[in-house]
């Protein structure tokens, strides 16, 4: 059989072995060298390219169903739990906790569960929703498992290194949120960030208010395509009178964004967090499909009080 291998950034020091693995019981094997964003970035192009007859896809769970053979082999890791035990402390005022984390540590969330309620803890673990395959698991761009026990939570804590995933969680949530990071043996408080995000929303708002010319971003990748999304924005925003453009991208390369200097501001449909993470790198305003509603209405509210 001929396989193209295709791991995130993470693994790529891995991809050797699997490869030789794969030959020595007979198969063909070639490994993708793009970057790899997340499990929405399946390499089918490359893949189709050589004709493969399947594309097994490491570190992810299933995202959505491709029209190619995929097999996705997800990566779980045991991370020391000691950060937990050690940042015990700081769930003091709260007795029902929500835990989330990602597809590498989900094994891990009833061992977390364990030691919370031997500290007299509640804890939810949420279903999950949309892209995500396991219950408290997070992804960027989809983080169900924790916006669904907002309500019955008095705090959440994240489980795993970094920042990315839980402050997509933050955003979508309301109660105070502690990242716990096994690998620094460090935690944090992620609340601040909720503010901070409202008012760079808000500053993007003012820096489009006198935007006339939109590029409506699309990405090519199978997880991130919504061209159903950019046509429907790309409409609404030539009905109020502006122009608009559909920009088409496997990955968007912001140098090249900045060279149409013709666009007076960006709508994000692909990964929703190009718009949270990556407006900086930007010269114009990047805005979400939701922001641009926004931006039309309080334009529209603009012309009628003129
Ligand atoms: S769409 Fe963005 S956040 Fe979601 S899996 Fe892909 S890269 Fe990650």
């Amino acid at each position: 059989m001929r396989i193209l291998l295709q791991f995130p950034e993470g693994l790529k020091q891995r991809a050797l072995g699997y490869a030789k693995e794969l030959e020595r019981q007979g198969n063909e094997v070639f490994i993708s060298a793009s970057p790899t964003f997340g499990a929405c970035d399946l390499a089918l192009d490359e893949a189709k390219s050589i004709k493969a007859d399947k594309l097994v896809h490491f570190g992810h769970a299933e995202f959505m169903r491709a029209d190619f053979n995929v097999e996705y082999v997800e990566y779980r890791m045991d991370a020391s739990l000691d950060a937990i035990e050690k940042s015990m402390g700081e769930l003091a005022p709260y007795r029902r906790i929500g835990i989330v984390t990602t597809v590498q540590h989900v094994h891990q969330l009833e061992e977390i569960k364990k030691i919370y309620e031997a500290h007299g803890k509640e804890v939810a673990i949420g279903k999950p929703y949309g892209f995500a395959r396991h219950s408290g698991q997070i992804l960027g761009c989809d983080v169900g498992s924790a916006a669904a026990i907002n309500n019955s939570v008095d705090c959440f804590v994240y489980f795993g290194g970094g920042l990315f995933h839980p402050l997509g969680a933050v955003y979508a949530t309301t109660k105070p949120f502690l990242a716990v990071d096994p690998f620094a043996g460090k935690w944090l408080w992620l609340d601040g960030y909720r503010e901070k995000r409202r008012k760079e929303e808000k500053r993007m708002l003012v820096r489009a208010s006198d935007a006339m010319r939109f590029g409506v971003l699309v990405s090519t990748k199978n997880g991130q395509h919504n061209m159903n999304l950019a046509k429907m924005l790309k409409a609404r925003i030539e009905k109020d009178g502006f122009e608009a453009a559909i920009l088409v991208s496997n990955t968007f390369d912001f140098d090249a964004l900045n060279n149409m200097m013709e666009i007076d501001a960006f709508v994000n449909t692909a990964c929703p967090r190009i718009a949270t993470e990556d407006f900086e790198r930007l010269r114009k305003p990047l805005l979400s499909a939701n922001l641009l509603m926004e931006l039309i209405k309080s334009k529209e509210e603009a012309r009628r009080q003129l």
